[in-house]
């Protein structure tokens, strides 16, 4: 289960994060972070803030140290997090104070602070009446390239993520049979997902038949029937903060002959997708390496979406793996290899596995097998 060593060698690194947006802030001419609760916040001081209507608010000055600025409510549990336990300087502020004032009043000379990409609108206009000097930018310019180069320890953690969702997987096949529905199948597998390891259950999509078309489907009533492809795409978040996100596609009893001719082009795509994943080469050509494969298999116009994304401590974040992305891998990047083939109104099919670009190469965290699944039927 859980090994909670990780967790520990990931607030190791915090001091070490902070130092590091404070210098890429200042390479870039950026005076001041702002950084609301998500998380940008969580991997940089560990605190798992809630999302209040009230202003907490990380500011990160160049050449100082930074403040956490907190309603006192919510205090205790920023001192309780690895923020308080890291000895960041925390700051109060009481129900009828002005927390705008209070972060203004600590960047006096800035004249360019970037706010968190998640911060709420009322709260960024809230901070340009306070500021109204300093020019807005958006954080991520800063954090992405951190986040996205992950260290051992956030690799470890993506493993054990990766494990637990494999896990789950490997149950699917007891609880998907025709006469259940799509709905029926998903509370199983929410409840598994938690049981294996996941803190949160983020998604659950159990795509029967002409559902598994739609790329996003979650579940819905349809009764599963015999001879449905279903597509199982699922994930959750780890205690450590860091995401899982793996599909398999089942067949309930005797798959079609037209299903099995896509499923194959499918799976030498995403194979072929892995295998082109190394140090040096762009994301963009890594979507090429799966949609090739499709294109040539006359299912080109049936591949509807981008390759993959980046996953930590969000389900989707940088690298984005599309065409256009001409960002070049490095070792510690994170991201799926996710290809699909989608008939319209008959079927669809999506193979994903996470993976990591390692220093000559690429690691797979999701390890089951990606042939198709065939349920026999009960
Ligand atoms: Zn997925
Ligand atoms: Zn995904």
């Amino acid at each position: 289960m859980y090994n909670h060593e990780h967790v520990a060698g990931i607030n190791d690194e915090l001091p070490d994060r902070i130092r590091r947006a404070q210098d890429g802030a200042a390479d870039v001419g950026i005076d001041a972070l702002l950084l609301s609760p998500g998380p940008d916040l969580r991997y940089l001081t560990g605190y798992q803030a809630l999302p209040l209507e009230r202003l907490t608010c990380l500011v990160m000055r160049a050449g100082a140290d930074p403040v956490l600025v907190v309603p006192n409510l919510e205090k205790p549990a920023a001192m309780a997090s690895p923020a308080g336990a890291s000895g960041l300087e925390i700051v109060g502020w009481d129900e009828t104070d002005d927390p705008y004032a209070l972060v203004a009043g600590l960047i006096p000379d800035a004249r360019a602070v970037a706010l968190d990409n998640m911060m709420w609108a009322e709260k960024v206009l809230r901070l340009r009446d306070a500021l109204p000097g300093p020019h807005q930018r958006l954080a991520n310019e800063v954090i992405s390239p951190l986040r996205m180069r992950k260290s051992p320890a956030e690799i470890e953690a993506l493993r054990q993520a990766g494990a637990a969702i494999d896990r789950v997987h490997a149950q699917v096949p007891e609880w998907l049979r025709a006469g259940r529905t799509e709905r029926e199948v998903g509370a199983d597998i929410a409840e598994a997902i938690r049981t294996e390891g996941h803190e949160t259950v983020d998604f659950v999509i159990v795509g029967s038949g002409p559902n598994g078309a739609s790329p996003h489907h979650e579940l819905s009533d349809r009764v599963i029937r015999p001879g449905d492809p279903v597509v199982v795409d699922i994930g959750g978040t780890t205690p450590a903060g860091y995401c899982s996100d793996c599909t398999r596609t089942y067949v309930v009893g005797e798959p079609s002959a037209d299903f099995l001719a896509s499923y194959e082009v499918l799976q030498r795509a995403q194979a072929a997708a892995v295998e082109h994943v190394r140090p040096g080469v762009t994301c963009e050509s890594v979507d090429a390496a799966a949609r090739d494969v499709i294109a040539d298999g006359g299912f080109g116009d049936l591949f509807i979406h981008r390759t993959g994304h980046g996953i930590g401590l969000q389900t989707h974040e940088d690298p984005y793996i599309v065409e256009g992305n001409d960002t070049v891998l490095e070792p510690g990047m994170a991201f799926s290899i996710e290809p699909g083939i989608y008939h319209a109104d008959r079927h669809g099919a999506r193979i994903e596995d996470i993976v990591v670009c390692t220093d000559d190469d690429v690691e797979a965290l999701n390890l089951r097998s990606h042939d198709l699944v065939v349920i026999p039927e009960k």
